[in-house]
């Protein structure tokens, strides 16, 4: 057990502050539904502030060697490191994860995050284009300035770094908003950005709600690139204020991802990893396999063995050791998630398991913890199969062939991942790239390599993360031009 700050402040011009307006809202404890600390509800005079501390910051920071930034991003690293229990604690009671999941996988890839980019800095290089005696060209990156960088609450510090990673050490500077549902993690990396010494400025992170602290740094005209992850309907807003500024946009966004099962598979990977696909982190990942379809031949022996594992799972205190399923985030979002359950017995699904609100024994019994839920029955195209769920929620549907499995897949909106399982090199292949997806796993699941593109199609956004790809957006291509006759 670690004592948690009560109060969650700014960080602005290198220092932990009080909103301007000193106002404060409740900040939930969602294993129990109580209250736990409080959140700067900050507004546009906030972002004003940490915006012109990040244009103070901006010529010295993104001037300096590569190596001191790196310097710095690694002693940020190391410093996640070294807090990972007391980081991993302020995640699981935040946001309703299992404390175990925030240990394996949040805390240590948000350090993993810093220590990617802090190497890929030193990497980095420009392009020469040289003609023969005549002239040469080099493309300088230059850093864009002051970055916006907006971050959802399912994966609140993983998120939140992989956005701020690679703009500090692009060399721009950040005014940075973690969700208001899930800002503890993001509190604790300012006071991580102080042990550090990161100069005056050059991270801020300004608390409270999307409509009024989101949109002050959407429409800031100082910040010339936006870097967001969130829902699909927030990007589109994000997108109609900032584009006509023409400012640089990262967005990425919903998914509705398809995981495909064909009858020739390994079966016994298949299932473990399918149950991590459909209800790891209570299904709030973006990358989780919501629909899953599998050929008609093993349909009904992957139904009876789904249907049983699902059921043994463990939903309870995030805390608790042998917890596999802990709270949702809100009460809001129980209820969002909830209402879609009753959607699907309007448009005729069969729930196969789970299904309910579960209410655990006090002091739990007010905490948002739903059953993980296995739908059947449903069409491809209704709205349950349509729609963004995200919770602990899963259809199942049969298919015959290749070619009506795609079909149903892409039949979304959304394009961001999905996951194909078949012992059968070449129908892997032509069906991953027959998928409108940014992202295909074949046999596995979240598998990452932080060297490669990270986003989605259609409505599951715009741009790619990941990589030199993230260093790109934080920078501007400047082309040089010698002649040498
Ligand atoms: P939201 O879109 O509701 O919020 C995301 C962030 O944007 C929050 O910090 C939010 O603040 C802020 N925000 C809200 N309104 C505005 C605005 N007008 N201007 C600027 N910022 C704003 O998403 P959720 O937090 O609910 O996250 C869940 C969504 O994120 C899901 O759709 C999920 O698929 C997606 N996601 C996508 C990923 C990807 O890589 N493609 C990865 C993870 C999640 P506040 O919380 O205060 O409203």
């Amino acid at each position: 057990m670690f004592e948690l700050p009560s109060k969650i402040k700014n960080y602005i011009n290198g220092e932990i502050v009080e909103p301007i307006s000193k106002n404060y809202f409740s900040n939930i404890n969602p294993s129990t539904g109580q209250e736990y600390s409080v959140v700067a509800d900050s507004d546009k005079a906030d972002v004003e502030l940490a915006t012109q501390a990040a244009i103070q910051a901006f010529p010295e920071w993104s001037t300096l060697p590569h190596q001191k930034r790196f310097e710095y991003l690694m002693k940020i690293a190391e410093l996640i490191d070294k807090k990972m229990d007391y980081l991993a604690y302020a995640e699981s009671i935040d946001n309703g994860k299992p404390l175990k999941l925030a240990k394996r996988v949040d805390i240590p890839r948000a350090s993993a995050n810093f220590r990617f980019y802090a190497t890929a800095i030193l990497h980095y290089y420009s392009q020469a284009h040289i003609n023969e005696r005549t002239s040469f060209n080099y493309t300088f990156k230059q850093p864009i300035g002051v970055a916006g960088c907006i971050s959802p609450w399912n994966l609140p510090l993983y998120l939140f770094t992989w956005k701020i990673a690679p703009a500090l050490a692009a060399g721009c500077t950040v005014v940075a908003k973690p969700s208001e549902i899930t800002p503890m993690t993001a509190y604790l990396l300012s006071e991580i950005g102080i042990e550090a010494g990161l100069p005056k400025g050059v991270l801020n992170i300004v608390h409270g709600y999307g409509h009024k602290v989101g949109q002050s740094i959407i429409e800031h005209p100082k910040i010339k690139a936006i870097s967001f992850t969130g829902g699909t309907k927030t990007g589109k807003t994000i997108a109609s204020t900032a584009a006509p500024m023409f400012k640089k946009l990262s967005l990425e966004l919903g998914g509705k991802n398809p995981n495909i099962i064909f009858a020739d598979c390994n079966y016994d990977k298949m299932i473990k990893t399918t149950i991590q696909s459909s209800f790891a982190n209570q299904g709030q990942i973006c990358l989780c396999g919501s629909r899953i379809f599998v050929e008609r031949k093993i349909y009904d022996k992957f139904k009876n063995d789904f249907v049983e594992k699902t059921r043994s799972l463990k939903v309870g205190p995030p805390l608790n050791e042998d917890t596999q399923i802990g709270a949702v985030v809100s009460e809001q979002h129980m209820n969002k998630i909830l209402s879609y359950i009753e959607l699907a017995k309007q448009e005729d699904g069969t729930i196969l398991c789970g299904g309910n609100r579960k209410i655990l024994d006090t002091p739990y019994n007010s905490g948002f913890y739903i059953e993980p839920t296995i739908i059947e029955g449903l069409h491809y195209t209704c709205r349950t199969n349509q729609e963004e769920i995200f919770g602990p929620v899963v259809t199942i549907t049969p298919f015959d062939t290749e070619e009506e499995v795609i079909t149903m897949a892409n039949s979304v909106e959304y394009g961001l991942s999905a996951t194909i399982w078949t012992e059968n090199l070449t129908r892997a292949h032509r069906v991953a790239h027959q998928l409108e997806s940014g992202i295909v796993w074949i046999n596995t699941w979240l598998n990452r390599d932080l060297r490669t593109p990270f986003g989605g199609m259609k409505a599951s956004g715009v741009g790619r993360e990941g990589g030199f790809k993230a260093l790109d957006f934080f920078n501007e291509d400047k082309n040089i031009c010698v002649d040498l006759s």
